[in-house]
């Protein structure tokens, strides 16, 4: 790429007057394809010649990756937005940028220039690929750069990746999304599904191994809609067929499922799989056919309970998570109580729960809404109180088991301790030796509570 050339050689010209290499930080927001895209823009930044900054303060380039799935998402890239106009005072050279699905919206670009007109760089989902052009044509005369692509184009392979994990990555396979759920904006942002050919997805996957991934996770808006848009009968469950050949891969996961696309064929790979473990994501929205006819989402609640019957059938020991919307306009109490019904029936390992926001320019944004905000919150909390009892009688039934264990890193909360994932995507803290980040250990359960494990090495 001329332009990479064209920027590293401008960044050397940097180092040279300033005596230290430029430095880049990333602020992710939202979910895992924001963060695989980030690893994406930081491998393009790295070759490049810029380096990683441990903070704000130290970068030369900041780049927020949006997300606009919610309103608060939306309003938490323009306040820190606004933090960051003093950097910018004190450093003249920094060059502060925009990306993600939230510059795709309609207007946003007058928005972001209004609330901070220091913003120097804004692209969009669909031409990320062009950021070291971008940055040429800002280092060289000092202008803004503000470039959203209104459609998608080709899938641009082989750009480089700086992964935060050396033992395990996100791989996509499927951009993109074609089901339009009345409440959701990502199809706006996102563009059609576009699939990656098996081969490329293929050849990914074993360069990873080669590099030391034990565990990959296959992402997608809609995975089980993998290949449609190739014609050529290729399909998720497939894909999942040839991954498991690759040699020296140990586990593979994959995110997020619909209920509608999931097929027996599916089932059939997953029950002979030996690497995909038996951890299900499978977002349901709402326990009410009526609620989830208007939220568009091709299924009722007997498919639902159907599909998770067929599911558990093949799989006993499968754990599954869930998505709930609570306060869907027009949702009654009849349709929530339908929601717990359905909580009570599947017994969900967890689950993230939201009270309903309004995207505009979504179907549901004008939709009337005659739930009040208490009625929301109240209705959330009665859900969560449900929820947190079936993930604690599940997390229960790990007591004094010994699960193997990928170990992550330090746990968030107490660097003394280590964190890891069981096979059914269950958090696990221990005490144990640095050295065994990166690897898989057992680990006996000693405590459950709601939401986490607790366990000992038991080498
Ligand atoms: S399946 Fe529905 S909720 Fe998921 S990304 Fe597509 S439109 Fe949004």
């Amino acid at each position: 790429m001329p332009y990479i050339a064209q920027v590293e050689e401008m960044n050397k010209r940097f180092q040279a007057e300033k005596g230290y290499a430029p430095k880049y930080i990333i602020l992710t927001y939202g979910c895992q394809m924001n963060e695989h895209d980030s690893e994406t823009l930081a491998g393009m930044l790295e070759k490049m010649g810029y380096e990683k900054a441990l903070a704000e303060n130290e970068a030369d380039l900041i780049l927020l990756n949006t997300c606009c799935i919610r309103e608060k998402a939306e309003s938490k890239v323009l306040s820190h937005l606004g933090e960051l106009r003093k950097l910018k005072k004190d450093k003249p050279w920094l060059i502060i940028g925009v990306c993600g699905c939230m510059t795709q919206q309609k207007d946003i670009v007058e928005t972001i220039r209004h609330a901070a007109s220091y913003v120097q760089l804004i692209f969009g989902t669909y031409n990320m690929h062009h950021l070291p052009e971008y940055l040429a044509q800002i280092l060289s005369d000092d202008s803004n750069c503000y470039n959203i692509f209104a459609k998608e184009e080709e899938i641009v392979e082989g750009l480089p990746a700086k992964r935060e994990y050396p033992f395990k990555a996100l791989v996509n396979i499927i951009y993109g999304c074609n089901n339009f759920c009345t409440y959701c904006i990502v199809p706006y942002v996102r563009g059609r599904e576009r699939s990656r050919s098996i081969a490329n997805i293929v050849s990914e996957v074993e360069a990873l191994v080669h590099d030391g991934v034990k565990e990959i996770t296959l992402l997608g808006q809609n995975v089980n809609s993998y290949g449609k848009d190739l014609k050529d009968g290729t399909n998720f469950a497939k894909l999942i067929a040839e991954i498991e050949k690759v040699r020296g891969l140990k586990r593979v996961r994959y995110m997020t499922s619909h209920p509608k696309d999931f097929s027996d064929e599916l089932i059939e790979v997953l029950k002979k799989s030996q690497k995909v473990p038996h951890y299900l994501h499978l977002p349901v929205q709402s326990g009410s056919s009526r609620i989830l006819k208007r939220m568009n989402r091709g299924y009722s609640k007997e498919d639902y309970l159907e599909l998770i019957r067929k599911i558990k059938e093949a799989l006993p020991d499968i754990a599954i998570t869930t998505d709930i919307i609570v306060g869907f306009p027009g949702e009654t109490e009849e349709d929530f109580q339908e929601t717990l019904d359905l909580v009570r029936k599947v017994e969900f390992d967890n689950a993230f729960s939201f009270v309903y926001s309004k995207r505009p320019g979504t179907p549901a944004a004008v939709m009337e809404d005659n739930v009040s905000a208490e009625e929301k919150k109240e209705r959330l909390a009665r859900l969560n109180a449900l929820l947190a009892e079936f993930s604690h009688k599940k997390n229960q039934a790990y007591l004094g088991k010994t699960e193997e264990v990928l170990v992550e890193g330090l746990s968030k909360n107490n660097a003394e301790t280590l964190m890891g994932r069981t096979k059914s995507n269950k958090t696990v803290i221990f005490s144990g030796d640095e050295a065994l980040i990166g690897k898989f250990i057992p680990v006996k359960i000693t405590e459950a509570q709601s939401w986490i494990l607790k366990g000992e090495v038991a080498l």
